[in-house]
């Protein structure tokens, strides 16, 4: 552990680009593959918000960032399953001497909804992140037609995370 601060925050952010295939790719969001005719490219399974949770929680730790650990030129992590990522982010953190208090998130996308998904992927975080569904929250938000996210080109990720240094 560094620092003394009970309570640290760190941010995320990351997008990937729309396709149409092929390869077909698939839509994972939060561990979730939501059915859409496009999916997301990426050397790992471009899960663009499980990616941006994994940089809030190693930015809360002062871990480095996801392109450190899980290098896209790594061919370990070729289509890697982004959750396990996470799961072995939160035994990084845990190491850390941290516990995590919550993680609060955004998907900005203009089509598909999410809203049918959201409750699967909250719980789908929530269980690889060791917390209550009330602990890790999903906000959905559109380009309102404006940059890549509103030209349908992309997916972007925002994430907070907040640590507390374990008792
Ligand atoms: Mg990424």
């Amino acid at each position: 552990m560094t620092g003394a601060a009970a309570i640290r925050t760190g941010i995320g952010w990351d997008s990937h680009r729309l396709v149409s295939g092929p390869p077909t790719r698939a839509l994972i969001l939060g561990g979730v593959t939501i059915p859409y005719e496009q999916g997301l490219h990426g050397h790992s399974d471009a899960d663009v918000l499980t990616h941006a949770v994994i940089d809030a929680l190693l930015g809360a730790a002062g871990l480095d960032d996801i392109g450190a650990l899980f290098p896209d030129t790594d061919a370990a992590y070729k289509d890697a399953d982004s959750i396990a990522l996470l799961r072995d982010v939160v035994g990084r953190v845990a190491a850390e001497g941290y516990a995590i208090v919550n993680v609060d998130t955004t998907v900005v996308m203009e089509r598909p909804k999410l809203s049918p998904h959201r409750a699967e992927i909250r719980a789908t975080l929530a269980a690889a992140l060791g917390l209550g569904d009330r602990d890790v929250n999903v906000k959905a938000s559109t380009g309102e037609g404006l940059g890549f996210v509103g030209r349908g080109e992309g997916v972007a990720a925002l994430a907070v995370a907040t640590l507390s240094a374990a008792a």
